[in-house]
């Protein structure tokens, strides 16, 4: 009894990286490009579908086609539940996976990072199903805009989630968006588009687990799939990685073709899984 309590803890440790990892490389390898809303994008999605089931997780598609600059398109998120009890509110973590339109860029820490995250984690929580909040991860199309932001340009399948949600009217505790957490030169941010006091509780958080000199909050607004959820009111943030390049304070990898596995580790990854899954226990 006592070790099945023990069990019962929410963890993320060097073989859930590794999972992490293995699965970023898969995606990155076989599905590039995955341009937002292409046919690309659907295998891509095919192949989270495949990998998170493999992994023990209920998993599932949705579909649905919305306008782009290049005309209508047909976007597909992957969706993975975890309820403890119908009742409880839930906490929506979300990561993209396509890459952006029109360049080389592998995405292998823009996108494929987080989606590895997602993916051990689902594993985990399947296991694991925290007791008082019910958990929504969602691997989502088309965050990359064609040219600019815009309401029919970037961040569909996060648009089509967040309006999903609202009008099905469930009941949202928070959402946390997350992406290129991945880089071996990780550093946590969290923008200042983001609900004040989810953000304030997660820098506290960090705090009290000793990490603060990795995870701070900036003062610039970052475009990213948490907003369309700011946007429906849901209490939302968004953890990235905005330094991404050849050294501190650049992010010239970001949307280049040097977005590749060499520069993502497992050590990274493991971090960041860790503090989303400390995140969960703190919420549950
Ligand atoms: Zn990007």
């Amino acid at each position: 009894m006592f070790s099945l309590l023990l069990a019962a803890q929410l963890a993320f440790v060097e073989s859930d990286a590794r999972i992490a990892y293995d699965t970023a490389k898969g995606l990155v390898e076989s599905y590039t490009p995955r341009e937002s809303g292409s046919v690309g994008s659907r295998r891509a999605a095919m192949y989270i579908l495949d990998t998170v089931s493999s992994l023990g997780a209920d998993v599932r598609l949705d579909s649905f086609t919305a306008k782009t600059p290049k005309g209508e398109r047909q976007f597909t998120n992957v969706e993975c539940s975890i309820v403890s009890n119908p009742s409880n509110k839930w906490l929506v973590v979300v990561s993209h996976f396509d890459t952006k339109p029109g360049i080389s860029c592998p995405g292998a820490n823009d996108g494929a990072s987080t989606v590895g995250i997602l993916a051990a984690l689902a594993a985990r929580l399947s296991v694991v199903r925290p007791k008082n909040v019910n958990i929504l991860l969602a691997w989502v199309d088309g965050e990359e805009c064609f040219s600019f932001y815009g309401q029919s340009d970037g961040l569909w399948g996060s648009r089509h989630l967040a309006a999903k949600l609202k009008e099905q009217g469930s009941k949202v505790r928070a959402v946390i968006n997350v992406d290129m957490l991945g880089d071996r030169d990780l550093k946590v941010m969290i923008p200042s588009n983001t609900h004040g006091g989810f953000r304030r509780g997660i820098l506290k958080l960090a705090a009290q687990k000793k990490v603060s000199d990795k995870v701070v909050e900036i003062d610039d607004a970052v475009t990213d799939d948490h907003v369309p959820f700011m946007e429906e009111g849901f209490k939302a943030v968004n953890l990235i990685d905005f330094e991404y390049g050849s050294a501190p304070g650049r992010n010239d990898y970001w949307h280049t073709p040097e977005d590749t596995m060499d520069k993502i580790s497992v050590e990274s990854l493991r971090f960041s899984g860790e503090l989303l899954a400390w995140i969960i226990e703190r919420l549950s």
